[in-house]
């Protein structure tokens, strides 16, 4: 059978999970499995490697998981169910984050680094001297993998919050885990695969930015800049936890992060 005879069985079995993206998705496997051009043959070896694949996905996994990595911002990173999937909404705090950036090197906190995937963008298109935090081991070592990936370094230390940070930084960028428990009791199916530790942030989804408020000041440099990713529902919130903060919002028009101005 050639690859793009595959393509549509394959569409056809992901039609119940993907919908309408069932023939993009079959496409992202077959890649994935080493198969770009669509007369190549596939062995009946090939068909049985790329079961279990379709299986997990048609399980309800993200399409990310089963490929195992995922584009961010134009660049590479593997994906697993230690961390986030990165996803278009966290193109906002990289986006502000550059704009700060600039042209010399400065000292970048990524703070529930997860994937890593802020983080490491910020060091390969800002020139950035990055140090990435994460509570989970697991999550660091995929953020050194995906350094690697990428052909950059960053100094990655396990860490709750700040616990374990040392030093102080021109920027500070997190994007901590922020749905109320309603949020999560609701979630969606895709969604239950993805880790809860980087997902709930307490019964009203503002624990972490609480916590951030209280401890930020010390780790950050005079004149230096904090900024959290939101959820779309919680800039009123957020912003009420800091002096002195502004709301920027992503390309939707939504509340998507939240910018502190270390003025001291
Ligand atoms: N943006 C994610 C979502 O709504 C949540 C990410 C997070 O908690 N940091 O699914």
């Amino acid at each position: 059978m050639i690859v793009r005879r595959a393509e549509q069985q394959i569409a056809a079995l992901l039609e119940p999970v993907a919908g309408e993206d069932a023939r993009l998705e079959a496409s992202f496997l077959l890649r994935a499995s080493g198969f770009h051009s669509p007369y190549q043959e596939l062995s009946e070896t090939d068909r049985i490697a790329l079961k279990p694949l379709i299986e997990r996905r048609l399980s309800g996994e993200p399409l990310q998981y089963v490929l195992g990595e995922w584009e961010f911002y134009g660049l590479p990173f593997y994906v697993n169910e230690s961390v986030l999937i990165p996803r278009p909404d966290t193109e906002t705090i990289v986006e502000t984050a550059l704009k700060l950036l600039k042209e010399e090197k400065r000292d970048v906190l990524d703070l529930c680094c997860g994937s890593g995937c802020i983080g490491i963008v910020l060091a390969v298109c800002g020139n950035a001297n990055v140090t990435s935090a994460d509570l989970s081991g697991d999550a660091l070592e995929l953020t050194e993998r995906n350094a690697r990936r990428n052909g950059v370094a960053v100094t990655t230390v396990q860490s709750d919050l700040f616990d374990g940070v040392e030093g102080t930084f021109d920027l500070i960028v997190s994007n901590p885990p922020y749905l109320s428990k309603e949020e999560m009791d609701a979630r969606d199916r895709s969604l239950r695969f993805e880790p809860e530790i980087a997902l709930y942030g307490g019964p009203d989804g503002l624990d972490f930015y609480r916590r951030i408020a209280n401890e930020y000041r010390r780790y950050l440099k005079p004149g230096g800049t904090l900024l959290l990713e939101i959820g779309a529902t919680q800039g009123d919130a957020v912003a009420a936890l800091f002096e002195h903060s502004e709301c920027i919002p992503d390309y939707g028009g939504r509340p998507r992060v939240i910018k502190v101005k270390n003025d001291d």
